[in-house]
């Protein structure tokens, strides 16, 4: 019993709360010593209730001796395990104690950082830190038409950068992408629904339909209609011509205006100055055959011919004219913007299809 006192002492040493509210477990025990203790007594009046039946004379004094050591055998198994159980639990409370310091640690650590932080954003921003920060929530972006500078042979794009925020990015390209390449019909219009009903006509189909609702279409008594715009694509008073142009959206005939700028192309008055008759038609035929060759991977030429002798809006103008209108298309796609002997070319739907009316003091050459 002293024995247990003292286990019940060590456990207040090791931890105060075991004793202070004592355990389910060491209740458990305690009715578990109560219950041995009982079948003990019952056992040794068995026992004794046997002597003293097989030999009456049996020594009540050696057999208290006895129970008193199996009493206190008992009690030294039972501080046995109290003192387990003390060291289990104390074991415990140290690791918990290491986990709870461990965290506290962490949890200060982490508080130091966003303090920092928070001092580092609050800090007045000088030049340094505000550039840091546009750093990270701005971004440059290529943006707009290209420009493009003709630097000798060497041809530089380059596009203007423009600042965004950042992931934006994305978003710009597929508005890039939505945009339309031609300015379209707006959808409410009554023009829009009236263009949906009808097929596309033709450049010539256009012509020939005003050709009928107009008399004298296209003569000195057309006083609506350009007549010069529409021999030869191209009129000496351009977009301030007081009569109408037609500017068809597609055409078997190609116009690349002034496409031409070598030797024989020179203002009236040098002209046959600076090179001989050789030379110029050295140029020309060299003209010819590349740009010729390139119009041919389109499809079947009609007509290729190129002005020499008009005046300056005529000047230099090449005119294709194809069997289908799907070449024309096709190279109109291919060649509008494209570079040409340090020149861009731009290429116009022309509905020049009559070329003997065209054809006042052009240099030709058949094609065919
Ligand atoms: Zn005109």
């Amino acid at each position: 019993m002293s024995a247990l006192a003292a286990g019940g002492g060590a456990a207040a040493d090791g931890a105060p709360e075991a004793t202070a509210a004592p355990t389910r477990r060491e209740k458990r025990r305690e009715r578990k010593k109560e219950r041995r203790r009982r079948a003990r007594r019952q056992a040794a009046a068995r026992a004794r209730a046997a002597v003293e039946a097989e030999a009456p004379a049996v020594d009540p004094e050696e057999e208290r001796r006895l129970l008193e050591i199996q009493e206190a055998e008992a009690a030294a198994e039972s501080e046995r395990a109290l003192r387990a159980f003390e060291d289990a639990e104390r074991r415990w409370l140290e690791a918990a104690a290491a986990r709870a310091a461990e965290k506290a640690a962490a949890a200060a650590a982490e508080e130091d950082a966003r303090a920092a932080e928070a001092s580092a954003r609050n800090k007045p921003k000088d030049g340094q830190g505000n550039q840091s920060e546009e750093d990270s929530e701005w971004e440059y972006v290529e943006d707009g038409p290209a420009e493009i500078i003709w630097k000798g042979n060497e041809i530089i794009v380059k596009k203007k950068k423009v600042k965004v925020p950042k992931g934006s990015k994305e978003k710009l390209q597929i508005q890039e992408e939505d945009r339309p390449t031609s300015n379209p019909l707006p959808p409410q219009s009554v023009a829009l629904a009236a263009h949906r009903r009808e097929p596309s006509l033709s450049a010539q189909e256009v012509l020939d339909k005003v050709a009928q609702e107009t008399p004298n279409f296209g003569t000195e008594q057309d006083k609506a209609h350009c007549p010069f715009h529409l021999k030869t694509g191209a009129c000496r008073f351009g977009l301030r011509c007081s009569r109408v142009h037609f500017y068809p959206d597609k055409s078997i005939t190609l116009l690349m205006k002034n496409m031409y700028n070598g030797p024989g192309l020179a203002l009236e008055q040098d002209e046959g100055l600076e090179f001989t008759d050789e030379e110029i038609e050295q140029s020309y035929e060299e003209f010819y055959e590349d740009v010729h060759t390139e119009f041919l991977k389109f499809g079947e030429l009609v007509n290729f011919k190129v002005c020499r002798n008009g005046s300056f809006h005529l000047r230099g103008n090449v005119y294709v004219h194809y069997k289908s209108l799907d070449s024309a298309l096709l190279a109109y796609s291919s060649m509008n913007g494209r570079y040409f002997a340090g020149k861009q070319i731009t290429c116009e739907f022309v509905a020049v299809t009559r070329w003997k009316a065209a054809i006042c003091d052009m240099f030709t050459w058949s094609c065919l």
